[in-house]
């Protein structure tokens, strides 16, 4: 059992715990990305059980018509085994599913390999699903140009990974300027299909900003338990959709310490949580 002040950043263990957060969400008009949490699977079995969660739950966001999508890891799917497994793994998920699939990026050993089976099965499902690139990575300007004319949804984000100097800016300012560049290029060349995927409220008025120069549509992707209330307030507020990215599952701990880790603020509510019992 997930412990309250855990729960504030993860939707339970279970699909139905998750799709009942999904519920509530839809009710104040957000969407939700859910992402089972699992990664860096050695084992054919792990990563066989998580794609058949996975076809579960694309089965009961039909079955409950819910305004929801997923997003998986590639390393959950098996690209550490094989990226024929990988594939393999997507394409069963994509089959079964009605609603939209992201794949999340993870570390820059696997961008290519995530990059290509983005690009067969955007051609194959006419844009049902997203990829996420990074704007931490200096190759991401070229990975948009090729993104620019295939269908389906792109995800900008600054990047979680700590990469090497030679093939990554390791300035956060510098990674910020080049986002508000690289989103600049996405509302300028593509025709839709534009995720923020931030928290950052300078780059969530930049893109509003972008919006009334080129009005592509986009939408605005943050994480369950952090601004949850600017993400409220921009349902009203912004030109774009929001969606919330919610993880759930029982390999929760870790997620939650990597949450904790990343800001004081999420610390100090945490410890505040815990002496108000
Ligand atoms: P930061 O640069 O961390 O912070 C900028 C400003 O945002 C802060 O000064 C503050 O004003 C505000 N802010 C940020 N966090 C908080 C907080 N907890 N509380 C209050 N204010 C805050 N990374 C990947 O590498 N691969 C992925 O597939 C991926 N998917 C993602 C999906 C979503 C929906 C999101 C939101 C992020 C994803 N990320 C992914 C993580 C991303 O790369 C960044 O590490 C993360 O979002 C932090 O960058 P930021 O732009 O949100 O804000």
């Amino acid at each position: 059992m997930i412990p309250p002040i855990a729960s504030n950043f993860v939707a339970g263990e279970t699909v139905d715990s998750a799709l009942g957060h999904v519920e509530d969400l839809n009710r104040r008009g957000i969407g939700g990305i859910l992402n089972l949490l699992g990664e860096h699977y050695d084992s054919y079995e792990d990563a066989a059980a998580d794609t058949e969660e996975y076809i579960e739950l694309v089965e009961e966001i039909s079955a409950r018509n819910l305004k929801a999508c997923i997003s998986v890891k590639p390393s959950q799917l098996g690209i550490d085994i094989s990226e024929e497994l990988f594939e393999r793994n997507f394409e069963r998920i994509v089959d079964a599913a009605d609603s939209f699939v992201w794949l999340d990026m993870e570390d820059h050993t696997t961008t290519d390999a995530t990059l290509d089976v983005y690009e067969k099965y955007a051609r194959e499902t006419d844009g049902n699903v997203g990829v996420c690139v990074q704007a931490n990575l200096v190759r991401t300007g070229d990975d948009l140009q090729r993104l620019a004319h295939l269908p389906g949804k792109v995800r900008l984000v600054k990047g979680a990974y700590d990469e090497p100097a030679g093939i990554a800016f390791t300035d956060r300012e510098k990674v910020t300027q080049i986002y508000r560049d690289e989103l600049e290029y996405m509302f300028r060349e593509f025709d839709g299909g534009i995720a923020v995927g931030s928290h950052d409220p300078a780059i969530i008025d930049h893109a509003g900003e972008l919006y009334e120069q080129y009005e592509t549509p986009y939408e605005i992707q943050m994480l369950m338990g952090v601004r949850e209330q600017a993400q409220f307030e921009l349902v009203d507020q912004s030109a774009g959709e929001v969606y919330q990215y919610i993880p759930y599952g029982s390999k929760w701990l870790s997620y939650f310490y990597r949450r904790l880790r990343e800001r004081k603020e999420n610390i100090g509510f945490a410890a505040r949580a815990i002496v108000s019992g």
